[in-house]
């Protein structure tokens, strides 16, 4: 079923009520991925395509007591990484890309993960929304990673109504205090997995409900999905 995004936006005084209620229902906003350190951090988030952070943590433990580095992982050997990993989906793809993502941070960043966007974005299987991530969780930097969560939530909620993940960043920026905005990415995140979920959102038990500009396009869906065995009888 395919729920159509509300076409307008909220005001900021509702978008301000929408997401302090984000806010108080998900106070425990942080990453579920298990990391050391920044290295460990990216590594897990490259990880993290297509596949859970539960399944991430499952496999992390074992690579990194291997490979604790970014000098290790970047000798590491491609064959023995892709066994490691393999649960994740995706293994020989994300296999390369970490070991490439290690020898670019020991070669060029002396085994340290850079602080500042321009220099992660270098490394390769670093994107914007992974270099978000590792800024916003690792170094405490007021960015906000927007993944397909973030994006359905936020256009649900009529926070944004922009068609790329870049402009619903700028979009929430602008409603969030600078100092709160890493949490927002784990709110929407969060609410996202738990309530508003892809693809029939559980209007009746979200805390929005009597806010969110969703409730009756996601009811009128409902109704039409009802309606269409009755149409072809
Ligand atoms: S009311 Fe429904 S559509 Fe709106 S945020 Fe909650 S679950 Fe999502």
């Amino acid at each position: 079923m395919r729920i159509p995004f509300p076409k307008r936006k909220v005001t900021r005084t509702v978008a301000a009520r929408e997401l302090a209620i984000l806010e108080a229902t998900y106070p425990q906003a942080a990453t579920a991925l298990e990391y050391q350190d920044p290295f460990t951090l990216l590594i897990a988030v490259i990880l993290s395509a297509q596949t859970t952070d539960a399944g991430v943590n499952r496999v992390t433990p074992v690579l990194f007591q291997r490979y604790p580095t970014a000098q290790a992982l970047a000798g590491a050997d491609l064959a023995e990484v892709e066994r490691i990993i393999k649960p994740t989906g995706f293994f020989r793809v994300k296999s390369r890309n970490i070991v490439r993502a290690a020898q670019a941070v020991a070669e060029r960043f002396g085994g340290m993960v850079p602080s500042d966007r321009e220099s992660l974005e270098t490394v390769p299987g670093v994107g914007r929304k992974t270099a978000s991530v590792v800024l916003s969780v690792a170094f405490g930097e007021a960015e906000l990673a927007v993944d397909t969560h973030v994006f359905r939530v936020a256009h649900r909620l009529g926070l944004t109504t922009a068609s790329t993940p870049r402009g619903v960043e700028e979009d929430v920026r602008k409603l969030v205090p600078r100092e709160k905005t890493r949490f927002a990415h784990h709110w929407l995140i969060l609410h996202g997995r738990a309530i508003c979920k892809a693809p029939v959102p559980l209007c009746a038990r979200c805390p929005e409900n009597q806010l969110c500009p969703s409730v009756p396009i996601v009811q009128r869906a409902l109704r039409l999905q009802r309606a269409q065995p009755r149409r072809r009888a």
